[in-house]
């Protein structure tokens, strides 16, 4: 398993790792199968989407601002429900098939990490 360290630039971020990713996969020496890149934070999350056009992923912030607007009466009072909501809709791991020690996305496909209750200093996790 590799750790990446990533620092996220505001409260919602969304940090186009797949360089990253394909850095460790080849750092791990895995050849041939599945890797699972997995967030351990509650707050922030991981998904795979369009990373040619950045209007995707600043359509999918706006979105999830209005499925989990930041003040909405939430029971949980430390002021980031909001931020917890949206981790579990991105979900906290993605996994991508590897062949001949290359990530094999689909052509538009990049890997974010999701931040939503940034800036902070937050790690990824890359498990074979
Ligand atoms: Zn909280």
């Amino acid at each position: 398993m590799k750790t990446l360290p990533v620092h996220t630039r505001s409260r919602t971020d969304f940090l186009d790792i797949t360089e990253n990713v394909q850095a460790a996969v080849s750092e791990l020496n895995i050849r041939e199968g599945l890797v699972t890149v997995f967030v351990p934070h509650t707050t922030a999350g991981v998904t795979s989407n369009e990373h040619a056009d950045p209007d995707v992923m600043s359509d999918l912030a706006s979105a999830l601002d209005r499925l989990a607007p930041w003040k909405a009466g939430y029971a949980h009072t430390e002021g980031n429900a909001a931020a917890h909501v949206k981790a579990s809709l991105m979900g906290s791991s993605v996994r991508v098939p590897v062949t001949r020690g290359r990530l094999r996305l689909g052509t538009w496909q990049g890997i974010f990490f999701c931040e939503f209750d940034g800036p902070r200093d937050r790690s990824v996790w890359i498990i074979p």
